[in-house]
């Protein structure tokens, strides 16, 4: 298999707080990678260096065989690579068809973008009695499939989801899974940063844990979800490799 994206040594400070130190990544095509962490360990600024959103000190990222570590943001969506970001960012004055809509801007294929909206559509019906109304009246998991499908608009090559299913009900949580899962089978590679850290192990096919901005460990999903001392050193509380969340705490909090 050949990676995709591939994130190495890479160091990212706000001022004098460096928040990530070297931290190397790598996403292989048609695999689910998982970010695990406590919070402030540095997941968010990792995808958000990834996007160009924030500029690194040091390190470099590549996408699709080339050195993109230069390009601006808009650059690396126009090329495939997507963020879904943590706390979803829809628009809640737009109608939920315009917010779908912003995803697919860079595109000039209207049949292709309206087909690809019918199809979002009818997997979520909810969304379709709702497309004229204001993104404002969806709860909160109706808004991460927007979300979802304005980034899907975008034609990822490699999606990468912050907390996808962070404050969201539990039928919520699982249909954000199904549909992770679904986009996967489908050929996607996906970047999963998530606190919900039993779910996110059984859909990844590898693994990196991140504490205080450095790789702690990383490697095949399957051996860390059944490594539970190695979890609860890192993740805290009791690592159950269940649907719950865990307690996420950094052991100098
Ligand atoms: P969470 O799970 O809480 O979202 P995280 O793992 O995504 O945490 P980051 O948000 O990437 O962590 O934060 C990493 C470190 O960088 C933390 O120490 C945080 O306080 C710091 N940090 C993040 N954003 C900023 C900012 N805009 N200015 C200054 N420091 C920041």
């Amino acid at each position: 298999m050949t990676a995709i994206l591939s994130v190495s040594e890479l160091t990212v400070a706000y001022g004098r707080v460096t928040a990530l130190h070297g931290v190397s990544l790598s996403a292989e095509e048609g695999e689910i990678v998982t970010v695990l962490g406590a919070n402030g360990a540095g997941k968010t600024t990792l995808l958000l260096a990834i996007m160009g959103a924030i500029s690194a000190a040091r390190g470099a990222i590549s996408f699709r065989g080339a050195d993109i570590s230069g390009s601006r943001t808009h650059q690396r969506v126009a090329q495939g690579l997507v963020l879904v970001p943590e706390g979803r960012q829809v628009l809640v004055s737009l109608t939920v068809e315009e917010n779908l809509l912003l995803g697919a801007h860079l595109r000039r294929d209207r049949q292709a973008v309206s087909d690809e909206i019918a199809a979002i559509y009818e997997r979520f019906p909810n969304l379709a009695q709702r497309r004229h109304t204001a993104a404002a009246s969806l709860s909160g998991g109706e808004q991460q499939m927007v979300a979802i499908g304005r980034a899907m608009l975008a034609r990822p090559r490699v999606l990468m989801l912050d907390e996808p299913s962070l404050g969201l009900s539990p039928l919520f949580v699982s249909k954000v899974f199904d549909l992770i899962e679904e986009m996967n089978r489908r050929g996607l590679t996906i970047v999963l940063v998530e606190q919900n850290t039993g779910k996110a192990l059984s859909v990844a096919h590898s693994a990196t844990v991140l504490e205080l901005g450095k790789v702690a460990v990383s490697g095949n999903s399957e051996a860390l979800r059944n490594d539970r001392r190695l979890l609860e050193a890192y993740l805290g509380g009791t690592a159950e490799t269940s649907d719950e969340h865990l307690p996420m705490r950094a052991s100098s909090q």
